[in-house]
């Protein structure tokens, strides 16, 4: 009795409400979602938008309360108004694809209240094209996919969000903290299977990797060659801030040389700047039978002089590879969940340098010089 009276004169219950969903809200009020969006197409227009609607039940049966969402270069590029696409029939576009939250309720079975999830960025194309219809879609041929917080799906920085089951993860309980990160382990644990893929053309065993880049995606990149056991090299251009010391944490070794001073021919190089200098002289520097997995994005309208003949001649007489890699498909999913579980938890959350309660969230979105990943948080 006494507590329904204090319900009644509470006038709002946030802890309930947040564990709950406001569907269940013991006061009776309704909270409201608040998501942070943008107009695509046009630059500087972030803003966090209040009181928006539950998610709908359509958009999948699994209802999630936000924990966290990582910020990327391409949230960056969207920001830019270069990139990202409304849902069909809104003009604005909730963001962010790199999530993490907890389940409140799921009527599928599929999931418990209270399981730590992240929500799969990519959903396939309708028609489908062969790779979607077999659950590759990170491997779509005509470009006709979906992506959360990208491309025409609602995105997962809005304090609620809904999924459907076969496109959440479940995360070990322990990685709470950290587990904002299996959307960039996806993308280098795809990277990884391929190479191992392309690797198995013949006999293969590599020792040597060199990833070049020290940002998110290249330090995960090294973790998960550590955790093949292999000899790891990350190069970058930065000579202070944590990114030394987060490689050689890993038992790797950190360079700031130019590629072609690097003393060694490395099997595999993980390509994470983009930077066109560097795509070529690590595609000029791979060692016999070296494979060579571009991951960075580059921002092309740059020109730059090279021997395209040396390069043939490098790859052709040394039977190297070089590939590019994009996105994740559920499989890749999984296998980043098991690489973040088998991780030095400090390590990870080294590499989460700035946190920011989503009231502050223009913070988040502006750039700092020693920032790795930063992560957008919900409060609860
Ligand atoms: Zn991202
Ligand atoms: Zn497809």
């Amino acid at each position: 009795m006494e507590v329904t009276v204090r319900a009644e004169v509470e006038p709002r219950c946030p802890t309930i409400c947040r564990l709950w969903g406001t569907t269940r809200c013991r006061a009776g009020k309704d909270e409201g979602v608040r998501a942070v969006t943008v107009k695509p197409g046009v630059a500087n227009s972030l803003s966090l938008v209040e009181d928006q609607p539950e998610p709908a039940p359509g958009e999948g049966a699994v209802l999630v309360q936000a924990l966290a969402v990582g910020i990327c270069g391409t949230d960056h590029e969207i920001l830019d108004g270069q990139y990202g696409e409304a849902p069909p029939g809104s003009d604005r576009l909730i963001i962010g694809h790199e999530s993490l939250g907890r389940v409140l309720e799921d009527p599928s079975g599929a999931f418990q209240p209270g399981d730590l999830v992240a929500g799969i960025v990519r959903h396939p194309d309708p028609v489908p094209c062969p790779n979607c219809a077999a659950g590759e879609w990170d491997m779509c041929r005509n470009g006709q996919f979906t992506e959360h917080g990208i491309k025409a799906l609602p995105g997962f920085a809005r304090d609620r969000w809904r999924i459907e089951p076969r496109f959440a993860v479940r995360l070990d309980p322990a990685l709470a903290r950290v587990g904002v990160l299996l959307e960039p382990t996806s993308v280098v644990a795809k990277a990884w299977d391929h190479i191992e893929r392309i690797g198995h053309r013949a006999e293969w065993e590599p020792q040597t990797v060199l990833v070049t880049g020290a940002g998110p995606i290249g330090l995960l990149a090294a973790l998960l060659a550590t955790q093949r056991g292999l000899t790891v090299h990350v190069l970058d251009r930065a000579t202070s801030g944590p990114k030394p010391e987060l490689v050689a944490a890993l038992g790797a070794t950190y360079h700031t040389v130019p590629v072609n001073d690097l003393p060694f021919e490395p099997d595999v190089v993980v390509e994470c700047t983009g930077a066109p200098s560097v795509v070529i002289d690590v595609m000029c520097k791979a060692g016999q039978t070296g494979i060579v997995c571009l991951a960075g994005v580059s921002s092309g309208g740059r020109t730059i002089d090279f021997d395209a003949g040396a390069l043939n001649r490098a790859l052709v007489l040394e039977n190297n590879v070089v590939f590019g890699s994009v996105n994740a498909n559920r499989r890749h999913w999984s296998m980043a969940a098991q690489a973040l579980s088998r991780a030095e938890q400090p390590w990870l959350e080294s590499l989460l340098t700035r946190r920011v309660q989503v009231e502050r969230y223009a913070e988040a979105y502006t750039p700092e010089p020693d920032d790795i990943k930063v992560v957008l948080e919900f409060g609860v």
